[in-house]
């Protein structure tokens, strides 16, 4: 079971046509959604299950700048402006609040590769800190072990993903979206090769502009069009605890675990250190164009052979407007947890900081990041096919970012200035011989 998230009442009314609809109730779909209702634009979100069930009320809730890609801090920097005003914005609490994050460097090359991202990072108007060992033990008094430093950024934040995407909703039907859930897109349909209808388990929706932000299932959808992209998943483990007497101040990363405080008083730990990736069809199927980056990260990415492999090979097909879809059958994708990591970060943070053990775990839960091999998303138009957009592989950090990423979005559905450069994020990337790439600074 995934972690509570406050829930969103849909619409009363099945909408026969709409402006924009946006496919995926996740925070993208979601701050996209925002950002069209507040221009008046007449629009849809279609949520398969219900409101921020899968990645984003799954995640850490960092609101990271630190250590980020350099061709996502314009994108960065513009969200967290929004978040600084968003509990205002949508009248409701989303948990943001500022509070720093820390990273604590594992050796001396990860140091100075830190340093690196902080002497680059001032161009973009950012101003993170490297600590010193003894800095870095007054942000942690309690720390065991040894660390040559660490790197921090004071204006980085954290919000409460069990609340931000469900508080964001609802503002935006406040300004008059129409949101359906239980509602799965089966397949998405043209005229003269130009979006004309959403066909949904309840039946279709005259639209020609429709954005994906389906997370891991965006792959899908856009395959029902006879568009490729090239999108895999990594499960990852996170626990929270009960209320505890402790508060790390920032959001820290000790290289194999993370933790932050939550507004209810609890932490939510993870490892950051270890992702599992279940070999399926699509593993194969992009295994050239993710393997710098798979090569990059092996010590942290334990491949699993499994019944993932036939499950998607038989079940995971685009979906036919007339028949029940693989999106009606997995409501919520809800990955069975890795059930090694648990013990394995409930151990580590007790080592580091001996004052948690035991640690009074509450829950546990597996979430599915989806990601594309330059580890950056697409938002962008998806050029084949006139009326259609994505905005999708945020790679595990797409929280964060969201609230820029749904204005940008926004922008180019409506086609007017972008408030960042979007040329990074464009889908044409991976066609247009681009030197496919992923940074890593972290
Ligand atoms: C464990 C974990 C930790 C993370 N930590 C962080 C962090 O600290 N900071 C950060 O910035 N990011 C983090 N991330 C990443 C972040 O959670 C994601 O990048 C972000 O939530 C992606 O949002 P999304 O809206 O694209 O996808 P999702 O939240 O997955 O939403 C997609 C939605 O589309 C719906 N959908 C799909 N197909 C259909 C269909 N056919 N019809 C109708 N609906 C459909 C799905 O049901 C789903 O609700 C983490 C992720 C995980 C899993």
């Amino acid at each position: 079971m995934g972690p509570g998230v406050d829930r969103v009442p849909s619409s009363a009314r099945f909408p026969a046509s709409a402006e924009v609809v946006v496919i995926g109730g996740g925070i993208i779909g979601v701050a996209t959604a925002l950002s069209l209702v507040e221009q008046g634009i007449r629009t849809v979100l279609l949520e398969k299950g219900t409101v921020a069930a899968e990645q984003s009320s799954r995640n850490w809730g960092w609101c990271r700048r630190t250590g980020r890609d350099l061709r996502e801090l314009p994108l960065i920097n513009l969200s967290m402006q929004l978040w600084e005003g968003m509990n205002e914005r949508v009248q409701r609490e989303t948990g943001f609040r500022r509070c720093g994050i820390l990273y604590a460097a594992r050796s001396e090359k990860q140091r100075d590769l830190h340093q690196r991202w902080v002497n680059e990072a001032r161009q973009y108007g950012i101003h993170s800190e490297m600590l010193s060992p003894a800095q870095l033990l007054q942000h942690l008094p309690q720390l065991k072990g040894d660390y040559p430093g660490g790197m921090f950024t004071p204006l980085d934040g954290r919000a409460e993903p069990q609340k931000a995407a469900p508080a964001m909703a609802r503002a935006a039907m406040a300004l008059g979206l129409n949101l359906q859930q239980h509602c799965a897109v089966r397949t998405i349909e043209r005229s003269a090769g130009q979006v004309s209808e959403v066909i949904t388990e309840h039946g279709a929706i005259r639209c020609q502009q429709v954005v994906v932000a389906g997370g891991a299932w965006s792959r899908l959808l856009l395959q029902g069009l006879g568009v490729s992209l090239p999108q895999l998943k990594v499960l990852s483990s996170v626990l929270r605890t009960r209320p505890i007497d402790f508060d790390p101040g920032a959001c820290v990363s000790f290289g194999s675990v993370a933790m932050r405080k939550r507004l209810d008083g609890g932490l939510t730990v993870a490892t950051s250190a270890i992702s599992t990736a279940d070999i399926t069809p699509d593993s194969l199927r992009f295994s050239a164009q993710f393997m710098p980056a798979f090569w990059h990260e092996r010590k942290a990415i334990k491949l699993r052979a499994g019944k993932r492999f036939l499950e998607e090979a038989l079940y995971w097909k685009p979906g036919q407007a007339d028949k029940r879809s693989i999106y009606e059958v997995l409501r919520v994708l809800e990955p069975t947890i890795d059930a090694g990591m648990i013990p394995l970060i409930r151990d580590r943070i007790s080592a580091l900081i001996p004052s948690l053990a035991p640690l009074p775990v509450a829950q546990s839960w597996g979430g599915m990041i989806d990601s594309l091999p330059d580890a950056i998303p697409v938002i962008s138009a998806v050029d084949p096919v006139p009326g259609l957009f994505l905005a999708t592989g945020f790679s595990g950090h797409g929280f964060g970012i969201a609230p820029g990423a749904g204005q940008l979005m926004a922008d180019l559905v409506l086609n007017r200035a972008p408030s960042v450069d979007a040329h990074p994020f464009r889908f044409s990337r991976f066609t247009d011989g681009e030197k496919i790439r992923a940074q890593f600074w972290l």
